[in-house]
C-alpha cells in the first residue's frame, strides 16, 4: 500500500510525487497519457514559460482572491528556481518576468521530474485511465483504473486530484477532477476558457479578417483590469498576449476597448507633426506609428487622405476615439482546445487553504488546474501547479 495515489502526471502530480519522495513518502502516479508532463512539453511553445518572477496572488483569478495566499507562502517563486537549478536548468527572463528554462528545452523539465522519480521509487504507471474514486469505510481511498484492458484498482488512505483542467482534449484534458468533486459533494465554480483568443463576427468580421497577420502594441481594458501588450489580428478575430490575458476577465456580450497608442497621445503628436509639416496626410502618420496595411485599414473609420493641416475639430475627435478608445464586442471565443487554462473549478471555499484538502473528505486532496485558481499569461499557472504540488505533497 503506498501512501497516496495521485491522478495525472502534469505540473502539479509530478512536483507532489517528487516532494513527496523528499519526505520519505511512497506514491503512484496514474496517468492516462502515454508519456509523463505532456503539457509540460508543448508549454511556451515548447520552452515551457515556468514561471514568473514576479508573481503574487494578485495574478491569480478566483472567487477568493486570498486563498492562494497560504499557499504561494510555503512555495515561492524562489523555491520554483532554485529547485530547478539544482538539477541544472537555469532561468532566462524572456519580457515581464517570464522565466524559460536558458536552452530553451520544455523536455529538460520533464526530465528533472522523471528522472527524480526513478531515483525516489515513485511510480509513474501510463495509459492508466483512471474511472473512479472511491471511500471505504475505514476511510481509505479505492481507484479503479483501465491499464491496457484490464480493470485494476489501487488503495490508498490519500488521493490526490492532479487531473487539471479542460483545455486541449487531445493533450489528454478530462472533466475528472470536476465530476471527483461533484461526486464527493463538493462545489464548482463554473468554468470557462480563459487565455483564450476572442472571435469576432458580424459587419466588422472581414475588417479584422484584413488584417490577419499584424500586431500593434496596446493597452486592452474593460471595466475590471487593462493590459499592456500586443494583440494580433487573425482571421477569425484577436489574438496575442494582451487578448488572452483580457479574455480570463471577458464574459460574453461585454466590450473590449483598445488603446492602441498607449503612453502617448495622438493629438498631441498631430499637433507637432502639423507645425513641421502641415502637408503630410493623416495616412502617412498612421503608418510610421503602424504597418501600412493598419494605416490603410484605419481609413474604413478615419478621414486618412486629408493632410493634417486640414483636419477639423470633428476629424480629430474621430482619430481620438479610434486610435485611444477603439472598441470592440467579440462574438465569442476559440473554445476549450485553443484556451491554455480553464477559469473556475473546485471551489476553493471547500478545500483547507494550508493543505488543498476537501474539508468535507479527509485524505482527498486537489491541485493545479482543476481547483479555482487561474493564473495570468506568463508563467504563473506553472507556478501554481508546482506550489499546489508541493504543498500537498507535505500532509500525504
Ligand atoms: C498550449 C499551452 C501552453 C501553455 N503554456 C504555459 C506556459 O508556458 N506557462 C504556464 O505557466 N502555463 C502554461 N500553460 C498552462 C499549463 O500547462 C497548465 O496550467 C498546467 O499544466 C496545469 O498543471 P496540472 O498539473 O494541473 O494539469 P496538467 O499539466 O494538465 O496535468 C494533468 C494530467 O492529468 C491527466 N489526466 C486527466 N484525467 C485523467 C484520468 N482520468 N486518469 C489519469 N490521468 C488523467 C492528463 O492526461 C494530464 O497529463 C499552457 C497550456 C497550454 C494548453
Amino acid at each position: 500500500m503506498v501512501d497516496a495515489i495521485i491522478i495525472g502526471a502534469g505540473a502539479c502530480g509530478l512536483m507532489c510525487a517528487v516532494q513527496a519522495g523528499f519526505l520519505g513518502k511512497q506514491v503512484i502516479l496514474l496517468e492516462k497519457n502515454d508519456k509523463a508532463g505532456a503539457k509540460i512539453l508543448i508549454s511556451g511553445g515548447g520552452r515551457c514559460n515556468y514561471t514568473n518572477l514576479f508573481s503574487s496572488p494578485a495574478n491569480f483569478i478566483s472567487q477568493n482572491e486570498h486563498f492562494s495566499k497560504s499557499t504561494f507562502s510555503q512555495w515561492t517563486v524562489e523555491d520554483s528556481i532554485s529547485f530547478f537549478e539544482a538539477y541544472g536548468i537555469y532561468g532566462q527572463e524572456k519580457t515581464l518576468g517570464q522565466l524559460f528554462p536558458e536552452n530553451n528545452k520544455a523536455k529538460d523539465i520533464v526530465d528533472v521530474f522523471t528522472s527524480l522519480c526513478d531515483d525516489l521509487g515513485q511510480t509513474i504507471r501510463l495509459q492508466a485511465d483512471v474511472k473512479s474514486v472511491q471511500r471505504k469505510e475505514d476511510g481509505s481511498f479505492a481507484v479503479m483504473y483501465e491499464h491496457q484492458g484490464k480493470s485494476k484498482t489501487l488503495e490508498a488512505p490519500a488521493v490526490v486530484i492532479a487531473s487539471g483542467g479542460l483545455p486541449v482534449q487531445k493533450m489528454g484534458a478530462t472533466d475528472f477532477g470536476l465530476r471527483i468533486a461533484k461526486e464527493f459533494g463538493l462545489k464548482i465554480v463554473p468554468t470557462a476558457p480563459a487565455l483564450v483568443p476572442l472571435t469576432v463576427t458580424g459587419k466588422d468580421a472581414e475588417w479584422f479578417a484584413s488584417l490577419s497577420g499584424n500586431s500593434i502594441f496596446c493597452r486592452v481594458s474593460n471595466e475590471r483590469i487593462s493590459f499592456e501588450e500586443n494583440i494580433l489580428f487573425t482571421h477569425w478575430g484577436l489574438s496575442g498576449p494582451a487578448i488572452l490575458q483580457i479574455s480570463s476577465y471577458w464574459r460574453p456580450g461585454e466590450w473590449v476597448e483598445l488603446d492602441l497608442l498607449p503612453g502617448r497621445n495622438i493629438l498631441e503628436l498631430i499637433e507637432q507633426e502639423r507645425q513641421q509639416n502641415g502637408k503630410r496626410s493623416l495616412l502617412t502618420l498612421l503608418a510610421q506609428l503602424y504597418t501600412r496595411k493598419i494605416a490603410d485599414a484605419l481609413a474604413k473609420y478615419l478621414p486618412v487622405d486629408k493632410n493634417l493641416a486640414s483636419l477639423s475639430k470633428a476629424d480629430l475627435q474621430a482619430v481620438e476615439q479610434q486610435i485611444h478608445y477603439f472598441r470592440v464586442k467579440p462574438a465569442g471565443d476559440k473554445g476549450y482546445d485553443r484556451a491554455e487554462v480553464m477559469r473556475g473549478g473546485v471551489d476553493t471555499s471547500e478545500l483547507s487553504s494550508k493543505t488543498l484538502e476537501a474539508k468535507k473528505v479527509p485524505g482527498l486532496y486537489f491541485g493545479g488546474e482543476c481547483v479555482d485558481v487561474t493564473g495570468w499569461l506568463g508563467g504563473y499557472n506553472f507556478q501554481w501547479a508546482w506550489a499546489s504540488g508541493f504543498v500537498i505533497a507535505q500532509r500525504i
